[in-house]
C-alpha cells in the first residue's frame, strides 16, 4: 500500500514558511526544529523536507541523498544540544497505533532529564 501524503499538515506549512518555527538545524534536505509542547528538557523534532508520511515511507521511498542527510541531521543535532554523554531517545510516531498526530515523518529526539521507561501502559 502506498502512503497519502497530506500538504496541509502543519509541518508540510512550516517547510514552506507559512507558519514559523524554532529551527535548530537546516540541510539540504532536513530540517530540525524545537517542539512546541516539548516533554523534556531538549524536544528537538528533525523531518525531511521531503513529502514522506512516516519512517517506513522514509524508508522504502525516499533517495539516498535524502537518507543520508537526514540520518546525518539527526547525528548533528544530538552534537548541537550535546546530548552524547547523559544520553536521549530517539522516537518515531507512525500512524493510529503509534498515535501519531502529524502525518509528515519526525524523529522525536529527547533529552535534559531521565526519561523513564520506553513504553507506558494505555
Ligand atoms: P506526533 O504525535 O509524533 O505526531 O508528534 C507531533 C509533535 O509535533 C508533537 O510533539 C507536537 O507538540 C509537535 N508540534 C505540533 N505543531 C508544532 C509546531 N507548529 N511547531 C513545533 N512542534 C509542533
Amino acid at each position: 500500500m502506498a502512503y497519502t501524503y497530506d500538504d496541509q499538515n502543519i509541518f508540510a506549512k512550516i517547510l514552506r514558511g507559512e507558519i514559523p518555527n524554532d529551527t535548530v538545524l537546516e540541510t539540504d534536505h532536513s530540517l530540525a526544529f524545537n517542539d512546541i509542547r516539548p516533554q523534556a528538557p531538549i524536544h528537538v523534532l528533525v523531518i525531511p523536507k521531503g513529502a514522506y508520511v512516516n519512517y517506513d515511507d522514509f524508508a522504502r521511498n525516499a533517495s539516498d541523498a535524502e537518507i543520508l542527510d537526514f540520518t546525518r541531521a539527526i547525528g548533528e543535532v544530538c552534537k548541537i544540544k550535546g546530548v552524547e554523554t547523559d544520553g536521549f531517545r530517539a522516537i518515531s510516531n507512525a500512524g493510529q497505533h503509534g498515535v501519531q498526530e502529524v502525518p509528515h515523518l519526525h524523529i522525536h529526539i529527547l533529552g535534559g532529564r531521565p526519561l523513564g521507561r520506553m513504553l507506558q501502559q494505555g
